[in-house]
């Protein structure tokens, strides 16, 4: 494993992750059975929980699940709604096999970041008010009760605080929260199930593409979409993504990094990649594809529209975007909470390659660069998107 650990409270832990090998116990309906119940609920009864950083490699992050050690769960049912919540240790869950999340995907996530600030320290989220948000939208969408913004918030710093030591040095990346709204009551006939957890974990990440802040490579997707009109692919439901993952793979396999996706009407304009979305760029005109139904409104998206409107860019644009403007753009960029800001090196369509600026005086690194100076505590905050934990 890679926890590094020697008094007896650490062992506790060692053993709990050891025993983490699949995501659900399939067989029971309750949550949290015996492998949690025996530990401390508190961080503070944890040595460990006091150390300020955990003992691993912090330059070698990529995005890849390190397990920490709490994480926060609420449940909801009809009669009372969604109870306040409860920490407890990171680890297995219990479903019922006729889990409606399991049977039919009423499931959703969100992701966010935890940040230490460079400036004081202190822990920092990235607009977490709009994340809270988008989970409501999903969850009418697919006929789920939503946590309130209140609640959303309150789990979230939660999580953060009781797995602080896991907030990696500022530079070095950050805490990733992966809410979850999963349908966990039962069901067979399809129907809404009739409970709901809400649960988050988290995970200390650095960067998403193993290209770290080297150009991407995109393939445009051939004959394959991620979202129709009148779908889901405007929330972020799990049902999303492994339909995706066949031609992510095939594009790998051609040595490119991500598939983009165009709309599957007119299989003509840009839509976004399997986890980001994208932005154009030709003579300081900025566009992006108009969010209509099949486009993830990303946060990072939006916050991108905003800083670059501030940073004097006339024409920021949310618009159709032909695939027939990538012959001739400057500059590519996607963005997301995972990726920050990943620059395109190249676009291929029907064997035609489009190469595009990169580095260091591009539109995107000046927007990476106030993105991040935001979020790391290194430039002031006028917008008031952070918000403090502690
Ligand atoms: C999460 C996600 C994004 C990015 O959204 P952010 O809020 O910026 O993280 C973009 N596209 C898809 C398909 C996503 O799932």
């Amino acid at each position: 494993m890679l926890l590094r650990r020697s008094s007896v409270a650490h062992k506790l832990v060692s053993s709990s992750v050891a025993g983490r090998s699949s995501l659900f116990k399939l067989g029971g309906c309750s949550l949290f059975a015996s492998q949690t119940a025996a530990l401390p609920l508190l961080p503070d009864a944890m040595p460990s929980a006091r150390e300020e950083y955990a003992d691993i490699n912090w330059d070698e992050l990529g995005f890849g699940l390190q397990p920490t050690d709490y994480m926060f769960s609420a449940k909801c049912t009809a009669e009372e709604g969604f109870s306040r919540g409860e920490l407890n240790r990171y680890g297995n869950i219990e479903l019922s096999p006729s889990a409606g999340v399991l049977n039919y995907g009423q499931g959703l996530f969100e992701g966010l970041k935890a940040f230490r600030s460079e400036d004081s320290g202190g822990l920092l989220l990235f607009r977490p008010e709009e994340n809270a948000k988008r989970l409501q939208m999903g969850a009418e969408r697919l006929l789920m009760p939503s946590p309130s913004v209140e609640l959303f918030l309150d789990a979230v710093k939660k999580t953060v605080l009781a797995n602080r030591r896991w907030v990696p040095p500022p530079g070095k990346g950050a805490l990733y929260l992966r809410p979850l709204l999963l349908g966990t009551g039962a069901v067979l006939g399809l129907a809404p199930a009739p409970e709901y957890t809400f649960l988050v974990y988290a995970s200390p990440v650095g960067n998403y593409f193993k290209e770290g802040l080297s150009p991407i490579h995109l393939m445009i997707g051939d004959g394959v979409y991620r979202a129709t009109p009148g779908g889901a692919g405007d929330v972020k439901t799990i049902a999303n993504y492994a339909p995706v993952l066949k031609a992510q793979r095939e594009a790998k396999r051609k040595g490119f990094t991500e598939v983009l996706f165009l709309d599957s009407v007119n299989n003509r304009y840009l839509e976004e990649a399997s986890s980001c979305n994208v932005f154009v760029v030709k003579d300081n005109v900025i566009a992006t594809p108009a969010t209509r139904g099949t486009i993830l409104p990303g946060v990072t998206r939006k916050s991108m529209i905003h800083l670059a409107r501030n940073l004097g860019y006339q024409q920021v644009e949310e618009r159709l975007v032909s695939v027939d403007e990538l012959a001739d753009a400057d500059e590519v960029f996607c963005t997301g909470t995972a990726v920050v800001v990943a620059p395109v090196g190249s676009i291929t369509y029907k064997d035609k390659r489009f190469e595009y600026q990169t580095g260091s005086k591009t539109t995107g690194q000046r927007l990476y660069s106030a993105l991040t100076g935001i979020q790391m505590g290194r430039l002031p905050d006028d917008m008031d998107w952070m918000v403090e934990i502690d």
